[in-house]
């Protein structure tokens, strides 16, 4: 294919392997080990990596993408690959603090954060997934 790339992608960083984020949560892998491609990657590649920026319009009239930080992208072909957004379920107590749905790096972050805080007198040591229905408790 020829023509300029351009991938818009609001983590802050390019793609990496969401399968192994279990595993930085577990502490076996660190963030780096799950990187795909890293910046030197997209540079050789001639890939544009627009990384913290998220698309929030797409004009079709004037072919122009348009970013969260109010800039205008022209493009010829729009592709989106925006992923899924995960859904809490409508379950009593889903709305407190401490619960997360896990899908980003960002989440393994914040689950260990909150693994961190001391909870009543006590580090928090248990976490609970519920995923496809099943209800898994880790706990050490
Ligand atoms: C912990 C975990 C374990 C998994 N295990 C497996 C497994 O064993 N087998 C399997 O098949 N799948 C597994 N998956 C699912 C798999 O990772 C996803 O299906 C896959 O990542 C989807 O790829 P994608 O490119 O479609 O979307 P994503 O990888 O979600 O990428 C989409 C990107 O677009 C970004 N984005 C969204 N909206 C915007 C916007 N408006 N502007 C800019 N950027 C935006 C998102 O932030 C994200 O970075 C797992 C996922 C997780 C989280």
């Amino acid at each position: 294919m020829r023509g300029e790339l351009v991938v818009i992608g609001n983590e802050p960083h390019g793609n990496y392997n969401r399968i192994l984020l279990s595993q930085v949560l577990s502490g076996e892998k660190v963030f780096a080990d799950t990187v795909l491609n890293d910046a030197d990657w997209y540079a050789e590649h001639g890939i544009a990596l627009l990384a913290g920026r998220k698309a929030v319009a797409i004009n079709r009239a004037r072919h122009r993408v348009v970013t969260g930080d109010g800039n205008l992208l022209p493009y010829d072909r729009p592709v989106l690959a925006t992923g899924a957004k995960p859904l809490l379920p409508t379950l009593p107590g889903t709305p407190l603090k401490g619960i997360v749905t896990f899908c980003a790096v960002a989440d393994v972050d914040t689950m260990l954060e909150r693994a961190a805080l001391p909870f009543h007198r006590s580090a928090c040591r248990t976490l609970a997934f519920k995923n496809d229905g099943a209800v898994v408790l880790s706990a050490q």
